[in-house]
């Protein structure tokens, strides 16, 4: 399985290739915004909660203009942006390569711990809809985004609030809301 040329198409898709083709960032941008991510509480919760998404090194370091590589990469330890790719979506995509090398079950590692990876990333830094638009264009693009064995894929835990809400509908559905609070 190689889903790797599958994510470049749904990540122009979602996002428009010239979006995503585009120095938009500086060498220096790019290494600042690498660091947020890497370093944001959302990332920390992500490498707690599942399996198959690590840490990557403290000194996480952003390379430009590498003329040894034709695509932008990365692992744990740094990233290299090519020309014309130093974008907020290219960032992101190799935050998630970061978060997720050898432990990806696709040889391209643009498996489906990669694509999940990426979509929590690109649901929580660039907001919902660029989540949904990237959700769906890994539906049209067979992008496998479900990892198998590991937790990603099992319902979030109940919270205390969705218990208190579920008990309040109930208390609705049979008055005993309304007059408790009239009485
Ligand atoms: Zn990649």
């Amino acid at each position: 399985m190689n889903q790797a040329i599958n994510v470049y198409h749904a990540q122009e898709d979602a996002f428009g290739a010239e979006a995503v083709y585009a120095n938009t960032l500086t060498r220096q941008e790019a290494q600042k915004k690498s660091m947020e991510i890497l370093h944001s509480d959302f990332v920390g919760d992500l490498i707690d909660q599942y399996d198959f998404i690590h840490d990557a090194d403290m000194d996480f370091e952003v390379k430009t203009n590498d003329k040894r590589y034709k695509r932008s990469q990365a692992n744990d330890a740094g990233a290299v942006f090519v020309d014309g790719s130093r974008s907020i979506y290219v960032v992101i995509h190799e935050i998630a390569h970061a978060l997720t090398i050898n432990n990806d079950a696709d040889d391209s590692g643009h498996g489906p711990e990669f694509a999940f990876c990426f979509l929590q990333l690109v649901k929580h830094f660039l907001g919902r809809n660029a989540g949904i638009d990237l959700s769906m264009a890994f539906m049209s693009n067979d992008v496998n985004d479900k990892p198998k064995g590991s937790n990603a894929n099992s319902k979030p835990q109940r919270t205390k609030e969705d218990d208190e809400l579920d008990q309040m509908m109930a208390d609705i559905d049979d008055g005993s809301y309304l007059s408790n609070d009239y009485e």
